[in-house]
């Protein structure tokens, strides 16, 4: 069948069970199953895997999936697998697969059952891999969280630099990069390394009007002002992430003595106790969770009512993707962040045993962070701005929901504060 002739919505219903498009999906997945170089931005929860999960289902071969963590890749692959009861429509192909298991997966592909192969970037540099991959049809190579090609990136991994060489020698194939990191500095590398300015570009809008953004000082009664938050927020679900694990553990207790319901979640812990609290999390067996950032990537609970931010993050993509946990159902979403210099300084020190180039982008980023913390006009504006988007701050949805807007008068300025 041609691409034109295929009815999207009936395929949409079929594999998904969805009724609709959600944003722009539909233009993306028209954009990829035409052929062409095609980059999304989304934000997290936008619906991203489905732009390149449902071109894979209804185009003839194998579509690759380059996926930065092969957890995410599992979850997906399950996710898929239970869509339909077609054997095999998705795989990974990564290390911790035996030999018979990649020799099946070879197979399935080979026999055109699988439709979505995912592919950690370490691995495609295999010569095995890349002379078989070169042997059977390839749709399309999709490359989620493509952000971490970019230095500018969160999240950077000098693995994705390999990806385009590497997909240059399957022979023409068109490439999807996918992303929520928006600023417009990303974007840019993105296409460049990738080799694919030419590519269709469809952004949406990162605004989360449901979601309040508020900066406190940080003062020495950090702590008790948290718990009186909680305690206002009864009942609710909530995460506060602080930047190390022996905060993550103090905070946790201080909370539990307190009486809050409060687990802690960090990469020390072992990985059973991690995912026990995870659960109960999304079970509702307790209302908050203090964390480090390994806590968030691919949790979807739908409830979380508030995301309060202990230390500052290093970087406004980080606050942007950590309070974006908030409030995904469309409901109240608080956004709370302790903003004190003397944190800036902390995180600047542990910059400085990197190298140089690594160390200026980290500061640049930095910069933003504080100027975010200092700024007395509206919050939403300078975070969608810094994200390439335009917003008009006093018709725009969501305008009236930040401190600054709701009491002009008040500026937090760390610098000035006598922390007692
Ligand atoms: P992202 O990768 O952009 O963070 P996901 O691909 O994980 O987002 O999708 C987020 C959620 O949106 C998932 O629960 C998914 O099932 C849902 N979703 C995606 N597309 C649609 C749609 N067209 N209609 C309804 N729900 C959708
Ligand atoms: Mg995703």
């Amino acid at each position: 069948m041609k691409p034109s002739e295929i009815d999207l919505h009936k395929e949409l219903k079929k594999y998904f069970g969805f009724n609709q498009f959600k944003g722009l999906q539909e233009g993306v997945v028209k954009s990829i199953i035409t052929g062409n170089n095609t980059f999304v931005i989304m934000p997290t929860g936008g619906g991203k895997s489905l732009c390149y999960q449902l071109p894979a289902l209804v185009l003839d071969g194998t579509a690759i999936v380059v996926s930065p963590l092969i957890a995410l890749m599992k979850n997906q692959v399950d996710a898929i697998r239970s869509l339909s009861s077609e054997y095999g429509i998705a795989h990974v192909l990564n290390s911790s697969l035996t030999k018979t298991e990649v020799n099946q997966v070879k197979k399935d592909i080979t026999s055109g059952v699988t439709k979505l192969l995912y592919v950690a970037p370490e691995s495609l540099t295999k010569e095995e891999y890349i002379d078989f991959l070169r042997s059977v049809p390839i749709s399309f190579v999709a490359i989620d969280e493509a952000h971490c090609i970019s230095e500018w990136g969160h999240d950077f991994r000098p693995e994705y630099r390999n990806l385009r060489a590497i997909i240059k020698q399957l022979g023409d194939v068109p490439i999807i990069g996918l992303t929520a990191t928006a600023t417009p500095k990303v974007q840019e590398d993105i296409l460049k390394n990738l080799d694919m300015t030419d590519a269709n570009t469809f952004k949406a809008s990162f605004n989360r009007p449901n979601l309040y953004y508020e900066v406190r000082p940080k003062t020495k009664n950090v702590e008790a002002d948290i718990i009186r938050f909680i305690k206002q927020h009864k009942g609710k679900s909530g995460v506060i992430y602080c930047l190390s694990r022996k905060k993550v553990e103090e905070i946790a207790q201080v909370l539990q003595v307190n009486g809050i319901s409060a687990v802690p979640y960090h990469a020390g812990l072992d990985a059973k106790t991690r995912a026990k609290h995870q659960d109960m999390f999304l079970m509702e067996d307790v209302d908050v969770v203090v964390a480090t950032i390994a806590f968030g990537m691919g949790i979807d609970k739908p409830d979380v009512r508030f995301v309060i931010h202990h230390d500052i993050p290093k970087s406004l993509e980080s606050y942007y993707q950590e309070t974006g946990r908030a409030g995904r159902d469309g409901g109240e979403g608080h956004c709370v962040a302790y903003y004190s210099y003397k944190d800036i300084e902390k995180l600047e020190k542990f910059m400085a045993g990197k190298p140089v180039a690594e160390q200026e982008i980290g500061f640049a980023l930095l910069q933003e962070v504080v100027s975010y913390a200092e700024t007395s006009m509206s919050r939403r504006k300078f975070l969608l701005h810094y994200f390439g988007e335009e917003f008009d701050e006093v018709n725009g949805e969501g305008a009236d929901m930040d401190d600054n807007v709701r009491n002009p008068k008040k500026k937090v300025e760390a610098k000035d504060q006598v922390v007692l």
